[in-house]
């Protein structure tokens, strides 16, 4: 038991204490246990209220400190794996898995599917890498940046991350375009293995739109989503001073700056590092 319960507690709410927080971070953890041990103690030593009123608020207080170490849990979570690559990839792997059970449910099992699914596979290997290069040259941008030591030692992050996030959207997109096409089998067996590269060709495209953007929009250390994004400037200013959107990182790293239009002298956007940036 904590040091900082008090004793004088009865021993259920002790034991409640105790259970639940372990729900709660570490890190707030004893504030969380002096605030609900002052409650418990105020209901039990407020001689106004019959056994009745008593036990009510009890039962009262215990769902609210179950709630409240859940909700500091779940909050804990949220800012801990908000933004972050961890994620994003997440995510997608959730969408690889609700688009495998309706591929699964739709052909009606592993083995159908796998025996279905093989000339798909075979017809998007083909066009994935045309695909793919028409999306990294249209799409891809280059950041004017300042390197550093510290992002040296962590470009590996990057060099799996998006190469992952890639592989993971061309997985959606095929799934997406089995499920999509299979129905329609029955009415166009000649014509629906042309419909669905066509949707894996246009589901990839999209995929690697949003891909790239998010990529730019990422802190180039953390690889966290940046955020607190702020308006820089005036439209007069396009030609002779800065105008456009500055995003920051919320760990601190450093700040991205989007130019509005892009211009001779600033054709793309710019990243600098947070210690580089207080010392400009
Ligand atoms: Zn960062």
């Amino acid at each position: 038991m904590s040091q900082v319960l008090v004793p004088t507690l009865p021993s259920f709410d002790c034991r409640l204490l105790t259970a639940v927080q372990k729900l709660v971070p570490r890190s707030e953890r004893e504030q969380w246990l002096r605030a609900w041990q002052a409650e418990l103690w105020h209901v039990h030593h407020d001689d106004r209220q019959s056994r009745l009123q008593a036990a009510t608020i009890m039962i009262d207080l215990a769902i609210g400190l179950v709630r409240d170490a859940l909700w500091l849990r779940t909050e804990d979570w949220r800012k801990a794996f908000s933004g972050t690559a961890v994620l994003c990839l997440g995510t997608l792997a959730s969408l690889i898995l609700l688009c495998t059970l309706i591929d699964l449910a739709l052909v009606g099992g592993a083995h159908s599917l796998w025996v279905y699914i093989r000339m798909p596979i075979l017809r998007c290997l083909v066009a994935a890498p045309l695909v793919l290069f028409v999306s990294l040259a249209t799409g891809l941008r280059r950041h004017a940046g300042r390197s550093s030591a510290r992002n040296r030692g962590l470009q590996w992050k990057q060099a799996l991350f998006f190469p992952a996030k890639v592989i993971q959207i061309m997985v959606v997109a095929l799934l997406l375009s089995v499920a999509l096409c299979f129905p329609l089998h029955t009415f166009f067996p000649y014509s629906v293995e042309l419909l669905q590269i066509l949707c894996f060709v246009l589901s990839t495209l999209a995929g690697m739109r949003w891909a790239i953007r998010d990529q730019e929009l990422r802190c180039k250390e953390c690889l966290r989503s940046l955020a607190m994004p702020a308006q820089v400037g005036r439209p007069s200013h396009n030609l002779l001073e800065w105008n456009g959107i500055e995003l920051s990182c919320k760990q601190g790293h450093g700040l991205l700056s989007i130019p509005e239009m892009e211009t001779s002298w600033r054709r793309s956007s710019e990243w600098v590092e947070m210690s580089i940036a207080d010392t400009k």
